[in-house]
């Protein structure tokens, strides 16, 4: 028989095995299909990373029904281990779930819970910021005050603050002018201008 090339469409290599090549052949053997790709891409983000691995359903806890049971690699402590991308690589699996399917993790001091007992599992409703020490408990309870634009007294929103500060770091337009636009007072556009005020990002609600 002469010689052919892999089955799989614009692969150039010999067939190996069934048809396959050695690479698609081995790919075949490992994950029941010739197509599964084995590694992730370097510019995956983070939910193409999460779907990448995979997860399976299990029951722990029935009154919260499903857990999604990490397929990947995990730590001693049975937390699953994912990657992201820039500069700091590992990213523990359950944290990755809850950034990118709640929202971002305000502080490094604040941990990400599971209510289902379960470390591998990455469900987000199963996930709850919470705190591993009495600094990350201040730290939680700093992040519940309603702050910026969600302070009763606001009169900005964040997004506004935003704009007042580029706008008049480009120049152009003076602070009362910008007082009058967004009708606050001009020494409230000053003290926006120079940080003296909504220093930080309005906290999540968590
Ligand atoms: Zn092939
Ligand atoms: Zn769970």
């Amino acid at each position: 028989m002469p010689d052919a090339t892999c089955s799989i469409e614009g692969c150039e290599k010999r067939s190996f095995q069934r048809g396959w090549c050695p690479m698609h052949y081995t790919r075949y053997v490992r994950h029941g299909d010739p197509l599964k790709l084995t590694q992730v891409s370097p510019n995956a983000t983070l939910a193409e990373r999460l779907a990448f691995t995979g997860w399976t359903l299990i029951v722990r806890r029935p009154e919260l029904g499903f857990c999604w049971e990490w397929k990947g690699r995990r730590n001693a402590d049975g937390y699953g281990w994912t990657s992201q991308p820039g500069p700091v690589k590992n990213l523990l699996a359950h944290r990755a779930a809850y950034i990118e399917w709640v929202g971002p993790i305000p502080d490094g001091r604040v941990i990400v819970r599971h209510r289902c007992d379960n470390p591998p599992c990455i469900n987000p409703a199963h996930l709850v910021l919470g705190a591993d020490s009495d600094n990350s408990h201040d730290a939680l309870d700093r992040l519940r005050v309603a702050n910026g634009e969600r302070a009763g007294s606001a009169k900005l929103t964040d997004a506004q603050v935003a704009e007042i500060r580029t706008r008049y770091a480009a120049g152009g337009v003076s602070q009362r002018a910008l007082a009058a636009e967004y009708g606050v007072w001009h020494q409230h556009i000053s003290r926006l201008t120079r940080f003296q005020k909504r220093k930080t990002p309005t906290n999540p609600r968590i």
